[in-house]
């Protein structure tokens, strides 16, 4: 199966799934029904247990639209669940295998398997340049959409593992430049249409890189101005979906283009508080539950724009830090699944409000651990699955937040390593 390609240059075939597959052979343990909550240390929080009982209650009975992996429960601690493409049972890894994990996102766009990656890395003959690409891969295509965003996570933990040349600079740039619209939006891929999502993966590329001189910026600002509605809120595309995801966007977006007057800060702060529900977290819309993802693109926006003067950080901090269940892990809502990735999208919020010690560290810590591909490299959503992109960066970006060792410090606001943030004197502009 071919597709074109805009200039001779190769996609980036980084993204491998959002879904959740299970490593080859891998036992996963049944539902093992409710996880206890408060079984980890109740140091430093504050006395809300009656209004917790309360929100898990009524929060448990709204309707279900994530993704599958949160509707059951597996309360397995991670020692207990096999490891290894084999489905064996190794040793689980008390350090981050960096080395690894810099070896898998380089394999992403090669037809090699990664587990053979690295031999072929050490050879004299090798480029550092994808060879191939997996165009026999079904998975390649059906994350064609998710390219952009794949070259951001897969870069940016990268350069928090010290690896940032790893990927061919200048040919990331010119995919970039190949994958911007007439109208200055972003698609996903070559081809793809733009979005407020690709928009701003590509800009956070580009800073990354210094490189914003690569594109055409104002119309960039044009774009993001464009999808901005009456109320104050974003659309994602021409399409119209709305919710706050893409306020969080637009605003990360502009910010990074120091061009926030461009567009109505003050009404988007109006729509982003009115997604604020009674238990201090963010929902996708005004009435939606509240969700971790929707709470760091809530607290991530009003950050950057210096409205954190909305968010009760105490009430939040409170249902962020009960997010986390008896292994270590946390979850994006009560009665779900622990998730690697919500090691950024809780911790990242609880950072901007100074509560970070809320949560216990070290388990943690150890769960995302429990999480990587020992044979293959990346880190999965939790112990057993199938590595992808996505969970590596975000489970990364989680231990940068908790300051594990060798790490480069990651900025909570916009997820991107600090040093860049500080270079274009963006960094810690916000009150708690
Ligand atoms: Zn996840």
């Amino acid at each position: 199966m071919d597709r074109p390609q805009a200039g001779g240059h190769k996609p980036h075939g980084i993204a491998r799934g959002p879904w959740r597959r299970q490593r080859q052979t891998t036992h996963v343990p049944p539902p093992t029904g409710q996880i206890p909550l408060y079984q980890l240390e109740q140091r430093n929080r504050p006395d809300v247990t009656q209004l917790s009982s309360v929100t898990l209650v009524i929060l448990s009975h709204r309707s279900l639209w994530m993704d599958r992996s949160e509707r059951t429960s597996s309360a397995k601690p991670p020692s207990q669940v096999k490891n290894g493409t084999n489905g064996t049972m190794t040793s689980l890894p008390a350090t981050l295998l960096s080395d690894l994990h810099v070896q898998y996102i380089k394999s992403l766009d090669t037809i090699v398997p990664p587990s053979e990656f690295a031999l072929l890395a050490s050879r004299p003959e090798f480029t550092g340049i994808w060879p191939l690409q997996k165009k026999d891969d079904l998975e390649y295509w059906l994350t064609e959409h998710l390219r952009v965003n794949g070259v951001y996570w897969g870069l940016t933990a990268l350069d928090l593992m010290n690896n940032i040349d790893a990927l061919e600079r200048d040919q990331v740039i010119k995919y970039l430049q190949d994958c911007q619209h007439e109208n200055g939006g972003f698609g996903g891929h070559l081809n793809h249409d733009p979005h407020l999502l690709y928009t701003l993966s590509a800009i956070q590329i580009l800073v990354t890189y210094d490189r914003l001189d690569a594109i055409d910026v104002d119309k960039v600002v044009s774009y993001v101005r464009s999808l901005q509605l009456p109320d104050g809120s974003f659309s994602g595309d021409e399409w119209g979906e709305i919710d706050i995801r893409f306020c969080y966007c637009a605003i990360s977006c502009m910010s990074l283009l120091k061009r926030l007057d461009a567009i109505d800060v003050p009404r988007t702060v109006e729509f982003v508080v009115r997604c604020k529900n009674y238990d201090g977290g963010f929902g996708s819309q005004p009435g939606s539950e509240s969700h971790a993802a929707m709470v760091f693109c809530g607290v991530g926006a009003l950050a950057i724009v210096n409205a954190l003067h909305h968010v009760d950080a105490d009430l939040l901090g409170w249902w962020l830090c009960e997010r986390q269940l008896g292994n270590g892990g946390l979850n994006g809502r009560p009665q779900k699944l622990e998730d690697v990735c919500y090691s950024w999208w809780v911790l990242s919020a609880l950072s901007i409000l100074g509560r970070v010690h809320w949560i216990n560290k070290e388990k943690l810590i150890s769960f995302i651990l429990s999480a990587q591909d020992t044979e293959a490299g990346g880190i999965a959503d939790r112990p057993g699955d199938m590595a992808d992109v996505f969970h590596t960066l975000f489970g990364v970006a989680g231990l940068s937040l908790l300051g594990y060792p060798g790490l480069k410090s990651v900025d909570p606001v916009y997820c991107m390593p600090k040093h860049v943030i500080q270079r274009v004197g963006l960094a810690e502009r916000y009150r708690v």
